[in-house]
């Protein structure tokens, strides 16, 4: 395995031999193992960067028997963390990607403390489906349960889902901050062939290269979000009416929530979490 690289001085990306070697032995890799045949897809695993693959990835800050143990995500559009991004991404070893189930994409850098953590190879991240930490489908016998109808604001989106609700919870990431115009939103997934749009269907903002948001193009109303390939769709529990029912077990992006709003509590009671 290759040494972890450390950029040369007074460059932004490191586009140097070391990187170009650790592409060519992660295709030649690839191709080895049968995962990888001749043509575009080779090309691109050999012209893009890691980084680009892999913006962000977790380091550990805490000594092996501190506890809880602490860590950093590191984020390659934060020009202080990008040396130390590069020497993981590049060390040949598999990296920390997920703190506690949270979503893979859409992650605020910084320190987490407590809670588990997943890895998983550098070349995989964006080659496979995303973990769907945040929208978890956890329903082994899905129970037939009355669709549910909901609606933006100007009633041209509506829709009706069916399905067992999967974890309702808030999300206060800068995304759900901006796109609502309030300090957090409020989700529950359901099973994507349960939905069905009637009136309209909504307008499709992408808000990272494989995970879209959902709202109405005459009202603004932020509807739903969905990932690419994903065989569940969260709406939020807004355009639901807020079911009574429905209460947030959890809320996501904590560490961006606003100081002056009580954080929903972690009440989940999910058997693999
Ligand atoms: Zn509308
Ligand atoms: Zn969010």
């Amino acid at each position: 395995m290759l040494d972890p690289l450390v950029p040369p001085a007074g460059t932004e990306t490191a586009p140097d031999e070391r990187t170009e070697a650790a592409r060519a032995e992660m295709v030649a890799g690839l191709e080895s193992a049968g995962h990888l045949r001749p043509g575009p897809v080779r090309e691109a695993f050999l012209a893009v960067r890691r980084e680009v693959l892999m913006p962000q990835a977790y380091v550990r800050r805490s000594k092996p028997d501190e506890t809880p143990p602490r860590w950093d995500l590191l984020d390659w559009g934060v020009p202080a963390d990008r040396e130390e991004l590069l020497g993981l991404l590049y060390g040949g070893e598999s990296v920390l990607i997920q703190h506690e189930g949270e979503p893979i994409l859409g992650r605020v850098p910084g320190p987490r403390s407590g809670g588990s953590m997943d890895k998983r190879p550098v070349t995989s991240t964006r080659t496979q489906p995303v973990t769907e930490g945040d929208h978890p489908m956890t329903s082994p016998t899905p129970a037939v349960t009355t669709p549910r109808s909901g609606a933006c604001q100007c009633g041209k989106i509506q829709f009706t889902v069916a399905g067992e609700p999967d974890y309702p919870h808030t999300c206060s990431c800068r995304d759900c901050q901006r796109l609502s115009g309030a300090p957090m939103m409020s989700w529950v997934s359901f099973p994507l062939d349960g939905l069905a749009w009637s009136g309209g269907e909504p307008s499709w903002h992408y808000t990272w290269p494989d995970s879209k948001r959902g709202f109405c193009p005459n009202c603004g109303s932020q509807v739903c979000a969905l990932d690419d390939g994903a065989t569940s769709i969260a709406v939020t529990l807004s355009a639901l009416g807020n079911p009574p029912e429905l209460v947030p077990v959890n809320q996501s992006f904590r560490e961006n929530a606003v100081p002056w709003l009580p954080q929903v509590p972690d009440t989940r009671d999910r058997p693999h979490s």
